[in-house]
């Protein structure tokens, strides 16, 4: 039988009523005939709220700690979700990520899954059951308890789908499906019938949280069909899939904001052979995730390095930083943690030109300062203070007429 992988994230699971719904649109897919696995989240806010319990003991929490505590919100709900579907005269197992071998590096917090063992879920399967597996979570190859950064059941769902061979991966969420840019934020934000990963991927490392960005690299590499829908409207959805040949026609697909940013410019350093990988490698032993590098040679003997990472990470790049700033010379360390980041991304920026000027200029007529600017194939990236960043963001999707579906937009 085909398999479908179907995953509800928490506002789909807030309480029992919506359990019971999430459970209807799974046993309307058994009738249809497939096999289903359900990946859910942990209910409503309790992620937020396990969070402050360990914060109100210690301000800083072990990270082993906190992942054997934030662990258990997902398996409460597919422990609920299975007794809602048993209710409702269907066999259901529930799972957590260790019991299905879901084995991840060691990396607390932020954990990547190396394999799975698709073999327990298939035998399952086979006996007619519904699967369903805790999101966000796995063990590492000592029987730690991990979980894999905010967001992280959209992964757990994506690789499932991918170890399963599923015929696709739904995820619902509380919005309609992967919009131009956050509907919360921007209320003009149109959704999108379809986005490629490559722009999804992009949108997601820059802020669009709708998807987990780690879950679509998986999405991209075993070419999963990843369905972006609402779990309370039966509307069609996003689709996210390899690259069409008309995708390009369009120059921009969606914007970002990223608010909780920081960035670190070491002023001065040593123009020498080294010094950027020292620097890097201390951060990487931190495991800081870094978002943009910039490098700029002042004359021969000195450069500045800046780079921006999220705020959560700021402490440990100052430890590293201080290690090593002696090493390399630099005379000072600049930190700011006031900013934020607006993104303009398409993969029809290969072959439209203007687009740089246009958004530029679209800053420079809101009155926002641009702090720094950085670019890949497919985005356009904006440093600006995070008081302006809601005021840039809206600024960009208008002049990219984001408010319009992709068919009706000026032609760039
Ligand atoms: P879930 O709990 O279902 O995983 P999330 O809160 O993680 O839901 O993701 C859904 C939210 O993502 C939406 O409520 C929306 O505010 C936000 N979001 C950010 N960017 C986008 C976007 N481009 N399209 C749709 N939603 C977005
Ligand atoms: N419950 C986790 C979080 O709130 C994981 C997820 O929802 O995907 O981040
Ligand atoms: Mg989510």
């Amino acid at each position: 039988m085909p398999i479908l992988v179907q995953k509800f994230g928490g506002t789909s699971v807030a309480n029992a009523e919506k359990i019971r719904r999430a459970a209807q649109h799974v046993i309307k897919s058994v009738k249809k005939g497939y096999s289903v696995v359900v990946v859910a989240s942990a209910r409503g806010q309790q992620t937020d709220e396990l969070l402050d319990d360990a914060r109100q003991l210690n301000p800083n929490p072990p990270e082993r700690e906190l992942d054997q505590l934030l662990s258990t919100g997902e398996v409460q709900t597919v422990a609920l979700f299975a007794m809602a579907l048993h209710a409702a005269g269907y066999d259901a197992i529930s799972f957590t990520g260790g019991q299905i071998k879901m084995i991840t590096d060691g990396v607390h917090t932020k954990a990547r899954i190396k394999s799975i063992d698709a073999q327990r879920i298939h035998r399952e399967l086979h006996k007619g059951r519904i699967v369903l597996v805790a999101g966000f979570q796995g063990i590492d190859k000592d029987g730690n308890i991990t979980t894999l950064g905010r967001g992280g059941s959209d992964t757990s769902a994506v690789a499932l789908a991918a170890a399963l061979k599923a015929d696709e991966c739904e995820i619902y969420t509380d919005v309609d499906g992967v919009f131009t840019n956050d509907p919360r934020l921007f209320d003009k934000a149109v959704k999108l019938d379809k986005i490629s990963y490559d722009e999804m991927l992009e949108m997601a490392s820059v802020g669009a949280g709708v998807m987990h960005s780690r879950s679509i690299e998986f999405g991209k590499k075993y070419n999963v069909k990843i369905h972006v829908k609402n779990s309370g409207k039966d509307v069609p959805g996003t689709l996210i899939t390899a690259e069409e040949s008309d995708m390009e026609e369009i120059a921009v697909t969606g914007a970002s904001i990223q608010k909780d940013m920081a960035k670190l410019t070491l002023i001065g350093v040593d123009n020498k052979p080294g010094n950027a990988a020292r620097v890097f490698s201390r951060l990487a032993a931190y495991h800081v995730l870094i978002n943009d590098i910039i490098q700029t040679e002042l004359n021969p003997q000195k450069a500045n390095l800046s780079f921006t990472i999220g705020s959560s990470d700021l402490k440990n790049a100052k430890k590293a930083v201080d290690e090593v700033k002696d090493k390399i010379g630099c005379d000072k360390v600049f930190i700011r943690d006031d900013i934020a980041e607006v993104s303009v991304i398409g993969v029809g920026m290969r072959s439209h030109y203007g687009i740089a000027d246009k958004m530029f200029r679209a800053l420079a007529d809101a009155k926002v300062n641009i702090d720094s600017i950085t670019t890949s194939e497919i985005r356009i990236s904006c440093v600006v203070d995070k008081k302006d960043g809601e005021k840039a963001l809206k600024a960009v999707c208008i002049v990219f007429d984001l408010d319009k579906p992709p068919k009706k937009r000026k032609k760039a």
